[in-house]
Protein backbone atom coordinates (compact mmCIF):
# COMPACT_ATOMS: atom_id res chain seq x y z
CA UNK A 1 0.00 0.00 0.00
CA UNK A 2 1.16 4.02 -0.51
CA UNK A 3 -0.82 5.98 0.89
CA UNK A 4 -1.10 9.98 -0.11
CA UNK A 5 1.50 12.09 1.80
CA UNK A 6 1.98 16.13 0.99
CA UNK A 7 3.51 18.67 2.93
CA UNK A 8 2.38 21.80 4.64
CA UNK A 9 4.68 23.59 6.60
CA UNK A 10 3.43 24.65 9.90
CA UNK A 11 4.86 27.82 11.56
CA UNK A 12 5.04 26.26 15.11
CA UNK A 13 8.14 24.61 14.88
CA UNK A 14 11.54 25.14 16.02
CA UNK A 15 14.77 24.47 13.99
CA UNK A 16 16.87 22.90 17.05
CA UNK A 17 18.15 19.53 16.36
CA UNK A 18 15.39 16.94 16.98
CA UNK A 19 16.28 13.44 18.77
CA UNK A 20 13.86 11.04 16.83
CA UNK A 21 13.85 8.63 19.94
CA UNK A 22 10.53 7.37 19.35
CA UNK A 23 7.08 8.49 18.52
CA UNK A 24 4.13 10.03 20.01
CA UNK A 25 0.70 9.15 18.85
CA UNK A 26 -2.44 11.84 19.44
CA UNK A 27 -5.46 12.17 18.34
CA UNK A 28 -6.38 15.70 16.95
CA UNK A 29 -10.39 15.69 18.20
CA UNK A 30 -10.67 18.28 14.74
CA UNK A 31 -11.27 16.99 11.46
CA UNK A 32 -8.58 16.77 8.76
CA UNK A 33 -8.89 20.08 7.37
CA UNK A 34 -9.50 22.16 10.34
CA UNK A 35 -6.56 20.11 11.97
CA UNK A 36 -3.85 21.22 9.01
CA UNK A 37 -5.15 25.01 9.06
CA UNK A 38 -5.03 25.01 13.10
CA UNK A 39 -1.33 23.79 12.60
CA UNK A 40 -0.57 26.65 9.69
CA UNK A 41 -1.99 29.23 12.05
CA UNK A 42 1.38 30.57 13.83
CA UNK A 43 -1.39 31.59 16.97
CA UNK A 44 -2.23 28.16 18.14
CA UNK A 45 1.32 27.50 18.66
CA UNK A 46 0.49 23.79 18.18
CA UNK A 47 1.76 21.03 15.38
CA UNK A 48 2.54 17.82 15.07
CA UNK A 49 5.33 15.79 12.27
CA UNK A 50 2.48 14.23 11.11
CA UNK A 51 -1.65 14.51 10.69
CA UNK A 52 -3.27 11.19 9.51
CA UNK A 53 -6.71 11.14 8.14
CA UNK A 54 -9.87 9.08 7.98
CA UNK A 55 -8.67 7.54 4.32
CA UNK A 56 -5.13 7.08 5.55
CA UNK A 57 -3.59 10.43 3.36
CA UNK A 58 -0.91 12.03 5.44
CA UNK A 59 -0.08 15.71 5.87
CA UNK A 60 3.70 16.54 6.80
CA UNK A 61 3.67 19.58 8.71
CA UNK A 62 6.77 19.53 10.52
CA UNK A 63 10.72 18.00 9.19
CA UNK A 64 10.94 14.99 11.30
CA UNK A 65 14.65 16.72 11.89
CA UNK A 66 13.32 19.98 14.19
CA UNK A 67 10.83 20.00 17.25
CA UNK A 68 6.91 19.98 16.64
CA UNK A 69 4.70 21.28 19.61
CA UNK A 70 2.65 18.51 20.81
CA UNK A 71 3.32 17.06 23.70
CA UNK A 72 3.45 20.17 26.50
CA UNK A 73 4.30 19.19 29.57
CA UNK A 74 5.21 15.27 29.03
CA UNK A 75 7.52 12.80 30.14
CA UNK A 76 8.74 9.30 28.76
CA UNK A 77 11.54 7.61 28.77
CA UNK A 78 12.39 9.26 32.27
CA UNK A 79 12.87 12.33 30.97
CA UNK A 80 10.70 15.51 30.63
CA UNK A 81 9.84 17.42 27.53
CA UNK A 82 9.29 14.73 24.83
CA UNK A 83 8.85 17.43 22.30
CA UNK A 84 12.58 16.91 22.04
CA UNK A 85 12.95 13.18 21.73
CA UNK A 86 9.67 12.49 20.18
CA UNK A 87 8.18 12.60 17.22
CA UNK A 88 4.15 13.95 16.94
CA UNK A 89 1.80 11.61 14.73
CA UNK A 90 -2.00 12.42 15.25
CA UNK A 91 -4.81 10.97 13.95
CA UNK A 92 -7.48 12.84 12.70
CA UNK A 93 -10.98 12.83 14.56
CA UNK A 94 -11.18 12.05 18.25
CA UNK A 95 -10.77 8.21 19.37
CA UNK A 96 -13.85 8.90 21.84
CA UNK A 97 -16.57 9.75 19.62
CA UNK A 98 -14.76 7.10 16.13
CA UNK A 99 -12.48 4.45 16.45
CA UNK A 100 -9.45 4.93 14.03
CA UNK A 101 -10.08 3.82 10.73
CA UNK A 102 -8.49 0.25 9.03
CA UNK A 103 -6.78 3.17 6.39
CA UNK A 104 -5.43 5.33 9.47
CA UNK A 105 -3.67 2.68 11.42
CA UNK A 106 -2.12 1.04 8.09
CA UNK A 107 -1.07 4.85 7.22
CA UNK A 108 0.61 4.86 10.73
CA UNK A 109 2.51 1.74 9.91
CA UNK A 110 3.57 2.91 6.87
CA UNK A 111 4.88 6.08 8.20
CA UNK A 112 6.70 4.38 11.05
CA UNK A 113 8.62 1.73 8.66
CA UNK A 114 11.18 3.85 7.41
CA UNK A 115 11.60 5.58 10.54
CA UNK A 116 11.76 2.45 12.72
CA UNK A 117 15.21 1.29 10.66
CA UNK A 118 16.55 4.02 10.29
CA UNK A 119 16.41 5.28 14.40
CA UNK A 120 16.44 2.02 15.65
CA UNK A 121 13.23 2.23 17.32
CA UNK A 122 11.42 -0.49 19.55
CA UNK A 123 7.51 -0.62 20.57
CA UNK A 124 9.36 0.67 23.90
CA UNK A 125 9.54 3.83 21.90
CA UNK A 126 6.16 3.84 21.13
CA UNK A 127 3.72 6.30 23.36
CA UNK A 128 0.33 7.81 23.45
CA UNK A 129 -0.53 11.22 24.31
CA UNK A 130 -2.30 10.00 28.09
CA UNK A 131 0.42 8.08 28.84
CA UNK A 132 3.11 11.01 28.67
CA UNK A 133 1.07 13.72 30.35
CA UNK A 134 -1.24 11.04 32.69
CA UNK A 135 -4.59 13.00 34.36
CA UNK A 136 -3.62 16.31 31.93
CA UNK A 137 -4.21 14.63 28.39
CA UNK A 138 -6.32 11.37 27.54
CA UNK A 139 -5.84 11.01 23.45
CA UNK A 140 -6.10 7.75 22.90
CA UNK A 141 -8.74 6.20 23.63
CA UNK A 142 -7.29 3.24 25.76
CA UNK A 143 -8.99 0.50 23.89
CA UNK A 144 -7.50 2.58 20.11
CA UNK A 145 -4.04 2.51 21.49
CA UNK A 146 -4.67 -1.39 22.49
CA UNK A 147 -5.32 -1.63 18.74
CA UNK A 148 -2.90 0.63 17.46
CA UNK A 149 -0.08 -0.81 19.50
CA UNK A 150 -1.07 -4.60 18.70
CA UNK A 151 -0.82 -3.61 15.05
CA UNK A 152 2.51 -1.91 15.65
CA UNK A 153 3.91 -5.41 17.63
CA UNK A 154 2.32 -7.27 14.58
CA UNK A 155 3.98 -5.68 12.30
CA UNK A 156 7.67 -4.88 13.38
CA UNK A 157 7.67 -6.99 16.05
CA UNK A 158 8.56 -5.67 19.65
CA UNK A 159 11.92 -4.82 19.03
CA UNK A 160 14.71 -4.56 21.69
CA UNK A 161 14.62 -1.15 23.82
CA UNK A 162 11.59 -1.90 25.56
CA UNK A 163 13.56 -3.97 27.85
CA UNK A 164 15.78 -1.61 28.59
CA UNK A 165 12.97 0.79 29.53
CA UNK A 166 10.69 -1.35 31.44
CA UNK A 167 13.53 -2.35 33.64
CA UNK A 168 13.48 -6.02 32.17
CA UNK A 169 16.46 -8.08 31.96
CA UNK A 170 17.57 -7.73 28.48
CA UNK A 171 18.46 -10.33 26.46
CA UNK A 172 22.15 -10.80 24.63
CA UNK A 173 20.29 -9.92 21.57
CA UNK A 174 18.62 -6.81 23.03
CA UNK A 175 21.68 -5.40 24.54
CA UNK A 176 23.63 -5.46 21.44
CA UNK A 177 20.79 -3.67 19.61
CA UNK A 178 20.28 -1.04 23.16
CA UNK A 179 21.16 2.51 22.63
CA UNK A 180 23.41 3.64 25.81
CA UNK A 181 21.77 6.96 26.40
CA UNK A 182 19.16 5.47 28.24
CA UNK A 183 20.43 4.18 31.93
ZN1 LIG B 1 -2.47 15.01 22.10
Amino acid sequence: MAFREFERLSPNRDAAAHERLGALFHHSELGFAETVARMLDPESRVSYHCLIDLDGTRCALVPDAQVAWHAGVSRFLGRDRCNDFLLGVAFAGDTYRAPLSVQQIASALEWLEPRWAQFGWGIGRIADHRQVSPGRKRDLNPAEWDGLIGAIAAHFGRGAPRDRVSGLKSSPRSRRKNHPQFP
